[in-house]
């Protein structure tokens, strides 16, 4: 039994970094060198239960040091705070870490702060799934209805869903839940792999990739696009031909055009039939989003990854400027603000495909897809987790995929915790790859 007492006692923080630059893993438009990183956190108590709270915000390199900076000046809303109050209702201190006045002015709502904030919330959001012996899928499928509607913050979104709205469509989505349940275990959740797509990637490497994509199962790939048309639409008709006509192909500018610059390039290649194009310009754009939407159908515009919001997301909604609405675990303010933008998604009627990838946010984000699944949208038709198979290694949990489904993870919590002795090994500068690394770089 846990000592009713029990209080947080610390917030440790660490910055970890892998190479994956060195293999082009993760190159894109915008992107060209990421060196996947985690500002990492972990949350102790004084329980005795031996549980803690895991949780990180993804960055790709540089900059990761003022994530992890970010994360800690959150410590003082943490340090002494009941343990019991923090796991039953996640959603106060989600709003006081929304509301710290002088940290907001930083924000509100975007960027670094509230990635950091994300990620805390997100820890909190592990450690009271450990404590309750669930992985956190299931706890949020089978959460009271009412309870779940107690966790959003509705200020900003409740002139396009009020709190009785989210209820109804929690309570409705409740019907059939076991069955659903039991087909996610038996069968898992269908992903989609950009594994093949990088842009650094050779066209005998997408060829390989691809095809191995079929064969694993995966019923849709995704490439990067965007920096050489030509390259694109010889690309693209490479992919097409390994992979042959069944398998849906989406390809993902990341930010690169302008709105004009976007539609001449996604019909540039319409031949080849696109399922999305993701991220065709600014990730704030709303307008613009829907003006390539009127301009590219039957191509479909997915956006959500870079979202920084729920404003931004009810906005791109209510202005119909997407088909496919991709969350992130670790951009906006933790599950918290992610129960919002799925409870936007369903009432707009907007299928969610999560972005993920990086390191460690296809372990976080398949519990978000899972409990929608369960609990809210009903249905996988048109719905797919993004996957790529790196850096899953370093997690206690890791991902598994099989025949193109995310299985249902059992090890209560997020997956969020990572190996002690990868972060030990990759910690940035002082971590044991580092070291010799940057003495390689000096001698
Ligand atoms: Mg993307």
């Amino acid at each position: 039994m846990t000592a009713p007492s029990a209080r947080i006692t610390a917030v440790d923080t660490f910055d970890v970094r892998f190479p994956t630059s060195r293999e082009l893993d993760g190159s894109d438009a915008m992107n060209p060198d990421p060196d996947y990183s985690a500002a990492y956190l972990v949350l102790r108590t004084d329980a005795g239960d031996g549980l803690e709270g895991h949780g990180f915000s993804f960055t790709i390199g540089r900059g990761n040091d003022v994530q992890v900076a970010a994360i800690a000046a959150l410590r003082p809303h943490l340090v002494g705070r009941s343990v019991d109050e923090l796991c039953a209702d996640p959603g106060s201190l989600s709003r006081d870490l929304v509301g710290d006045s002088q940290l907001r002015w930083l924000g509100p709502e975007k960027g670094v702060m509230h990635m950091a904030i994300g990620a805390v919330v997100n820890a909190v959001w592990d450690l009271a799934a450990k404590r309750a012996g669930q992985p956190l899928w299931r706890l949020l499928a089978h959460a009271d209805p009412e309870w779940l509607v107690s966790q959003v913050d509705f200020r900003y979104i409740a002139d396009a869903l009020t709190p009785e709205e989210a209820l109804a469509l929690l309570r409705a989505g409740r019907a059939g839940l076991a069955e659903r349940e039991a087909a996610l275990l038996e069968r898992g959740y269908p992903g989609y792999t950009t594994s093949p797509g990088w842009l650094g990637y050779s066209d005998e490497k997408l060829t390989r990739l691809a095809k191995q994509a079929v064969a694993d199962g995966f019923t849709q790939i995704k490439l990067k696009v965007g920096a050489d048309l030509d390259d694109d639409v010889r690309r693209l008709r490479t992919a097409r031909a390994a992979v042959g006509d069944g398998v849906r192909i989406a390809i993902d500018a990341n930010q690169r055009w302008n709105v004009d610059e976007a539609i001449a390039w996604t019909n540039a290649l319409a031949a080849f039939e696109p399922y999305w194009v993701e991220e065709p310009t600014s990730p704030d754009d709303v307008l613009g989003h829907a003006t390539i939407r009127e301009a590219i159908a039957p191509v479909k515009v997915a956006t959500g990854e870079h979202v920084q919001n729920r404003i931004v997301f009810k906005q791109l909604l209510q202005a119909g400027a997407l088909d496919v609405l991709q969350i992130d675990a670790a951009r906006v303010g933790g599950v918290n603000e992610n129960l919002a933008i799925l409870l936007l998604a369903a009432k707009f009627g907007v299928p969610v495909c999560p972005h993920a990838g990086g390191v460690g946010l296809c372990e976080l984000v398949q519990h978000l897809s899972m409990f929608d699944f369960l609990a809210l949208s009903g249905t996988t038709e048109n719905r797919v987790i993004e996957y790529v198979d790196h850096l899953h290694e370093h997690f206690d949990a890791p991902v598994v995929v099989r025949e193109g489904h995310y299985r249902a993870p059992l090890t209560p919590g997020f997956s969020a915790t990572m190996h002690p002795s990868s972060i030990a090994e990759y910690r940035y500068p002082d971590g044991a790859f580092w070291v010799a690394d940057l003495a390689g770089q000096s001698s």
